[in-house]
């Protein structure tokens, strides 16, 4: 079971928690959880400022999210029949919190100075998010009747030196996994990780598995164990036909396969970081996304099989923050090897393309990740002529089927006629036609074609039925 920012976000939240992990407690749960809502950000941003040589500073902003800690566990333990045990607790979250001050602030003097190398502060200084919640909740957890204990999920999830975005090693992860965790689940304890966090298998030194990672640790953790399954409680009733914030009357889709909740994560559906669904699938462990505020509200499995619906379009997703580069070069004529040495440049550069479409002697790609733009850019013009885009956002419209299904792509663009498309991608896979459009315009796009393929289609559906069922 893992819980999202926001199923941890005050003292109501982690009360759900409780309640939804009792409600489970003979079939063994393991928890993973993420930092308390905000506070991933704000570690983040005081690291900055440390960096930048206001540490002082930079720890005095962090007060107010330390003090959530505190207000919380107070809230939750005030109804305790025995005080002396709310204070025993309160005094060691104290000492906790003291802890993580003097490290968080060793960590930003070293950043100031130039000591260490700023990737390994930066991990080591975001985890205390996770590695808090997870104090906590395994404090609430015990308090309200549950033999819970917090495990380091450093010691369970090994990873490349990677930071920032580090990738497990599975061997590793598995048996280190299943060590720290069978013996307590054996014991009729239940195991609470941060996730997100884990360690270098070269150097041991704290890593992070990229933003929204948490996910991934539960993905880790219930491939390693066999789960009978894997929950993503969260904020929203599971997966939904589109971003809530841009429609917010979009619907839960009840069952996904894989390949199209690897798909929709991987285009902009945050509901699921997209590497959760890799370890999962090898095993063949589903995936279910619920709403930790509703428990009874509809929510989403992800399953290994597809499942091909009526109208083969199950959902759009879209993200924003996207820049096309185009690269044109008339040696490319009638030549080959021009895409290696192009690919091998983003390879040097550990940036993954999302969409790629060529012609003759032009190459155009999209990417998401912009930190090595610049010096891309450098190789790029040693072999060709480059143009960069910025302000882009790619739609992704996902279904199993898709492919072999006429008339998708008319309707898609027709609904979108009169806005610029800059970039088409379909038929690399069976499940998702991509497009890029200007950010402006992604919201208008993705509404228009909710409205296309979800509004209408379910009122010509319905007809199509004999207007019942
Ligand atoms: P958590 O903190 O629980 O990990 P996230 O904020 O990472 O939650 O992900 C949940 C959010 O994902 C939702 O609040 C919603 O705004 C966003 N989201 C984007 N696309 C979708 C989608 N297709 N279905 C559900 N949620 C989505
Ligand atoms: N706390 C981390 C983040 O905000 C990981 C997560 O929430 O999944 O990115
Ligand atoms: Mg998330």
């Amino acid at each position: 079971m893992k819980f999202g920012g926001t199923s941890v976000e005050d003292a109501a939240a982690f009360e759900r928690v409780a309640a939804l992990v009792r409600g489970v407690r003979d079939s063994r749960p393991v928890v993973v959880v993420s930092a308390m809502s905000r506070f991933t950000d704000a570690l983040l941003s005081a690291f900055e400022r440390a960096a930048a040589g206001e540490g002082g500073g930079a720890l005095a902003h962090l007060e107010e999210h330390f003090s959530r800690h505190t207000a919380a566990l107070r809230t939750l333990l005030a109804d305790l029949p025995k005080r002396q045990e709310a204070e025993a607790a309160l005094s060691e979250l104290e000492a906790v919190l003291s802890k993580a001050r003097e490290e968080i602030g060793g960590a930003f003097a070293d950043a100031a100075a130039g000591a260490r190398p700023r990737p390994v502060l930066q991990d080591l200084v975001v985890s205390f998010g996770e590695q808090l919640s997870s104090w906590l909740l395994a404090r609430v957890l015990d308090a309200r009747g549950m033999r819970a204990k917090q495990v380091d999920s450093r010691r369970c999830v090994i990873t490349d030196d990677e930071h920032g975005r580090a990738t497990p090693l599975k061997e590793e992860t598995d048996r280190h996994t299943r060590a720290q965790l069978e013996p307590l689940i054996e014991e009729g304890v239940v195991p609470v990780l941060g996730g997100f966090i884990a360690s270098s298998a070269a150097t041991g030194e704290t890593t992070t598995l990229g933003r929204g990672g948490s996910d991934y640790t539960a993905g880790l953790v219930g491939a390693a164990l066999r789960s009978q399954e894997i929950q993503i409680w969260t904020d929203v009733s599971g997966v939904l036909t589109a971003d809530p914030r841009v429609v917010p009357h979009a619907r839960t889709i009840p069952r996904l396969s894989y390949a199209e909740a690897a798909e929709l994560a991987y285009f902009g559906a945050k509901v699921l970081h997209p590497k959760t669904i890799l370890p999962a699938v090898v095993r063949n462990v589903p995936v279910r996304i619920c709403n930790s505020r509703q428990p009874q509200s509809p929510d989403t499995v992800v399953y290994f099989d597809a499942e091909m619906t009526p109208r083969t379009v199950k959902a759009i997703a879209h993200k924003t923050g996207v820049h096309v580069v185009h690269i044109t070069s008339a040696r490319m004529l009638g030549a080959y090897g021009f895409l290696r040495v192009i690919f091998e440049i983003f390879d040097k550069h550990k940036t993954a393309v999302d969409i790629v479409t060529t012609s003759e002697v032009s190459v155009s790609l999209s990417l998401e990740d912009s930190a090595a733009l610049d010096a891309i850019i450098e190789d790029l013009k040693h072999v060709a002529a480059v143009r960069v885009e910025p302000g882009c956002a790619i739609v992704c419209i996902v279904g199993e089927g898709l492919r072999s299904t006429p008339g998708i792509a008319g309707r898609v663009f027709s609904t979108v006629k009169d806005i610029n498309v800059l970039l088409i991608s379909q038929g690399a896979s069976n499940i998702n036609l991509t497009f890029v459009v200007e950010e402006r315009h992604a919201a208008e796009t993705v509404r228009r074609l909710h409205e296309a393929f979800f509004e209408c289609a379910t009122a010509e559906l319905v007809a199509e039925l004999g207007g019942g069922q």
